[in-house]
């Protein structure tokens, strides 16, 4: 066939007519037919999508999972188990959705039980970057009932369709972290104190989004925009994580497991209950004893704790995991061309510090800044390009003014 009797195969113009014709094996296309094709796949809804994303999932066994957090986050080995089979299950989950067989698995909505600074966040955080999906960081303390003043649920949602550059299918298949979930546990044991408007009422309006619902969301969120066109979402393989510090909860631990008060006689240590962690041993009814309604707690039915961070693992957390403390100032230094380094007694005298003032891994970084402060300021431009930091160098800093703003934050 000569060049000029090439034609395209789905639309018949022969080659002068076109601008392009590119061969297949057995045919060609020309560029516009290329052009609408491009048109029609783009504006088809991904059906593939929720497949391709769980194949690529498959492939994350839990303990791959769990190597990733390791590289991100210092201890916790329960709790990390924990959320990668949790992860796993509910990826699972989103593959049989497909099939038609009539065992039907449930979401595997987690809630982490951990005092603040402990790492909840960032538990999420990581699950969120290794699966590479969106992540709505949420305080359940601004939400409320519908009609009442604060954020109504669905704002979730909105928080998500951002995190997601409102890419709805991907929003579907984001992650939410509702942060202080303890804060709405209803107030005292009557349950018939039931119109508190941050407490059992917003637990209610939560019920529907972590079980699975069609929501319709206001894009732009609140109620600043009532003309705003709604967005339905739904949040069936949305997958919720939500976290909370229960202040007290330990007593109601104790109590269950019928402890006695501590410092009585060495004999009742011989349990071997480990009374400085009783949060080890949670269980759901810790939760409703608690406040939290028993319908949100078996919608969150993956439960997991936190440790307290000792000095170790604080220590850990300044140098170890992959965006550590740490290695983030030596970058920020290195752009400036200055070469930062850290003594280990400096560290070390850091990590006593925010232990003294009960500032958790949150303390270390608001530690760190105070002492580098000064150095951040004036070495960009000076002509000093090293720093040492040593315990002197931290005892002097922090001598200086932050110190006592800290003591204030404890
Ligand atoms: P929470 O949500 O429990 O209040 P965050 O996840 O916000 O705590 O943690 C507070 C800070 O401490 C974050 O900067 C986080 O990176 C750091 N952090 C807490 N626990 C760990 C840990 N186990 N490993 C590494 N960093 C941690």
């Amino acid at each position: 066939m000569s060049k000029e009797e090439l034609e395209c195969s789905f639309c018949g113009r022969k080659k002068p007519d076109t601008n392009l014709l590119i061969a297949g094996i057995d045919a060609h296309i020309c560029d516009r037919c290329i052009e609408q094709a491009h048109g029609i796949v783009a504006e088809e809804p991904t059906h593939s999508s929720n497949s391709d994303l769980s194949d690529e999932l498959m492939l994350k066994k839990p303990r791959i999972i769990k190597e990733f957090l390791d590289e991100y986050i210092i201890g916790q080995d329960y709790s990390k188990k924990i959320m990668s089979v949790a992860v796993y299950n509910h990826y699972k989950r989103l593959l049989q959705i497909n099939t038609d067989d009539d065992v039907e698995i449930e979401k595997s909505n987690i809630i982490i039980v951990g005092d603040t600074g402990t790492g909840k966040t960032l538990m999420a955080k990581t699950i969120a970057r290794m699966l590479n999906v969106p992540l709505a960081i949420v305080d359940a303390t601004v939400l409320t009932e519908a009609g009442y003043v604060g954020e109504d649920v669905e704002s979730i949602l909105t928080r998500l369709l951002q995190a997601a550059d409102y890419n709805v299918d991907k929003a579907q298949h984001g992650i939410v972290f509702i942060d202080e979930i303890d804060k709405i546990a209803r107030k005292g044991d009557n349950p018939s104190i039931t119109r508190d408007v941050s407490g059992e009422g917003v637990q209610q309006a939560l019920l529907k989004l972590l079980e699975g619902t069609v929501v319709n969301v206001p894009p732009k969120g609140g109620r600043k925009h009532p003309d705003q066109k709604f967005i339905e979402v739904n949040t069936e393989n949305i997958l919720f994580i939500a976290g909370g510090a229960f202040n007290g909860i330990d007593r109601k631990i104790s109590k269950r497991l019928n402890l006695q008060a501590v410092g009585f006689s060495a004999s009742m240590q011989e349990d071997g209950v480990d009374r400085d962690n009783l949060l080890k041993y949670i269980i759901p009814k810790d939760l409703k004893d608690f406040g939290l309604i028993p319908e949100i707690i078996g919608r969150l039915p993956v439960l997991t704790y936190m440790n307290p961070l000792d000095e170790a693992t604080l220590r850990a957390i300044l140098t170890e995991p992959k965006n550590a403390i740490i290695k983030q100032y030596e970058k920020l230094f290195a752009m400036d061309d200055v070469k930062f380094t850290i003594t280990e007694e400096a560290l070390n005298f850091i990590v006593k510090k925010a232990v003294e003032y009960k500032l958790g891994a949150r303390g270390l970084r608001s530690l760190c800044e105070a002492v580098l402060t000064d150095a951040m300021f004036e070495m960009p431009d000076g002509n000093d390009k090293t720093l040492e930091v040593s315990r002197e160098y931290v005892e002097q800093k922090l001598n200086k003014s932050t110190i006592k703003k800290l003591k204030a934050v404890s």
